[in-house]
């Protein structure tokens, strides 16, 4: 699995869909760029979940906020004070950790502890901590004994401990400072002063926007309990240890959902609603069932405001991690923020003539972690025989095509038959006011259908003899996963493109 994530990056890389931030500079850590590919992925993804979200309910509106907001906002909503992680520095290396995921364990042999083992957050913590602790044992001259080394698993290390623990990069005990909070939201200033008056933040979510704007859209939006309020947009988080790729940046995409209930209502139901609803959208885009399963938060860990919380979780190269929270809220941002501003965020309901502050579910979830999650089911390399019985590996990204960068390739068999380009030109042409479609007539056909395999193109149509010279105007419809062939008309392309790309 580290090779599938190898081959994702690479691949990522190679056709052009995500690129390092200011790569002819050496790269910037935890940022990134989309590329041609990349970013009609990604425009899918977020066209689905903005179709199937917003326009396809009669329930949920969306919304576009400012990225800058009032500093007030986060003051409020407890960011500037809470929004922390516990940093842990390294004095020898210099290097930063998250304390909570920060892995060590103690060995113990015999019953008794003869030191202590580091690992970071990865899907072999287990395996790096057992090596370590085969280290220890030899170091601490235990050859001997037929003990077995027994590894004792910790995380979140308190302070008292994390003096015992050596830093993963220097191996040395006593070089880890003790956990401190570390803010995560990205400061600057607004205006000409550039003073404590006019700090302010890069949002770290874009749920505050609903929150904040909450009153006008009740009063301008002709909503009525429940309903929701939606919005997709950039958040920034200077996180601590960015890593395995997008999965983890300090600038990211997330679309955030604020669905508003009644005080009274039964949130639990609704709760779960929501986390099928966002199970069923998952395997729409085409991620396999295989893959996903629930995290129930503890309730103890739960911030104190909220009820529940539980998460989609990915089966991802390089561990099970968080893809979607789901979270039960209360009515503590509103609330908060009708204390903050002194203005009232109550809603008039009329079914229950009643005036209250509603309770909200929130499905937040980052567009990045969709894309990875996608192209990490989707990744295939597999070995196919070509006609003339000679064998090679073909790679081919099964993306479901609601969301494939490209949904057909239209192929001219040959490049300098005019008949063929030209009626392959106009399929082209008729096909783009609706598709994203690549016109492509370089190269041997096999090849070309290769190139489309790589990219995850469902379909491609090769223009050849058949189609000018006999009856029916019908093309070659080649199946990406199947690579089958078959022969189809204008509309038949036409009504199986309208059943699959919604
Ligand atoms: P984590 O525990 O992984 O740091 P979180 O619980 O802080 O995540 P939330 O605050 O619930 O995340 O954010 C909602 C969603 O936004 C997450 O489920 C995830 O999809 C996405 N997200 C959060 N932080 C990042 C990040 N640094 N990079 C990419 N996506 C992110």
């Amino acid at each position: 699995s580290a090779n599938l994530m190898e081959a994702i990056v690479s691949l990522a890389k190679r056709r052009g869909f995500v690129f390092q931030s200011s790569e002819i500079y050496g790269g910037y850590n935890g940022f990134f760029d989309f590329g041609p590919l990349g970013i009609e992925l990604k425009k899918n993804i977020r066209d689905c979940w903005w179709d199937d979200m917003v326009r396809r309910r009669d329930d949920i509106v969306g919304i576009e906020t400012s990225i800058i907001m009032h500093p007030k906002v986060w003051q409020a909503s407890g960011h500037v004070d809470g929004f922390t992680d516990p940093l842990v520095d390294c004095k020898t290396s210099k290097q930063r950790y998250r304390a909570d995921q920060l892995f060590f364990a103690a060995v113990v042999v015999d019953g008794t502890t003869h030191g202590y083992v580091s690992a970071l957050e990865s899907e072999d913590t287990a395996g790096e901590l057992q090596t370590a602790a085969e280290k220890v044992k030899r170091k601490q001259a235990l050859q001997g004994t037929l003990a077995p080394v027994e590894v004792i698993e910790f995380t979140e290390a308190t302070p008292e401990q994390i003096p015992l623990i050596p830093s993963p990069a220097t191996g040395e005990p006593g070089s880890l400072t003790p956990p401190r909070a570390f803010n995560m939201m990205f400061e600057t200033n607004v205006g000409a002063l550039r003073d404590g008056s006019s700090v302010s933040y890069l949002r770290p979510e874009t749920a505050q926007g609903m929150f904040v704007d909450f009153k006008n859209v009740v009063d301008t939006g002709r909503v009525k309990l429940p309903f929701g309020i939606a919005q997709i947009g950039k958040s920034f988080r200077n996180e601590i240890t960015p890593r395995n790729f997008i999965f983890r940046s300090r600038e990211f995409e997330q679309m955030e959902m604020e669905y508003f209930i009644h005080e009274d209502a039964d949130w639990e139901t609704a709760h779960k609603e929501w986390i099928q609803w966002c199970w069923d959208w998952l395997v729409s885009i085409g991620l396999p069932e295989s893959h996903l399963s629930l995290f129930d938060h503890e309730k103890a860990k739960l911030a104190f405001y909220s009820r529940g919380t539980t998460d989609i979780m990915f089966k991802y190269p390089f561990g099970v991690q968080e893809l979607w929270g789901i979270a039960a809220r209360g009515n503590y941002d509103l609330n908060q923020h009708a204390k903050a501003s002194g203005k009232p965020q109550e809603i008039f309901d009329e079914d229950s003539k009643k005036k209250f502050v509603p309770h909200v579910i929130e499905p937040a979830v980052g567009v990045d972690r969709i894309f990875l999650a996608v192209l990490a089911a989707a990744y295939a390399e597999e070995e196919v025989t070509d006609d003339k019985g000679k064998t090679e590996t073909r790679t081919v990204l099964r993306l479901s095509p609601r969301i494939a960068p490209v949904k057909v390739a239209v192929l001219p068999l040959l490049k300098n038959k005019e008949v063929l380009t030209t009626r392959a030109k106009a399929l082209y042409k008729k096909l783009q006011r609706r598709f994203a479609v690549f016109y492509d007539e370089a190269g041997a056909i096999g090849r070309r259908y290769r190139r489309q395999d790589e990219i995850g193109t469902p379909w491609c149509v090769t223009i050849d003899f058949d189609t000018i010279e006999k009856e029916g105007d019908t093309f070659t419809l080649r199946e990406r996963d199947s690579m089958a062939q078959r022969r189809v008309t204008e509309a038949e392309l036409f009504a199986l493109l309208d059943e699959h790309v919604y």
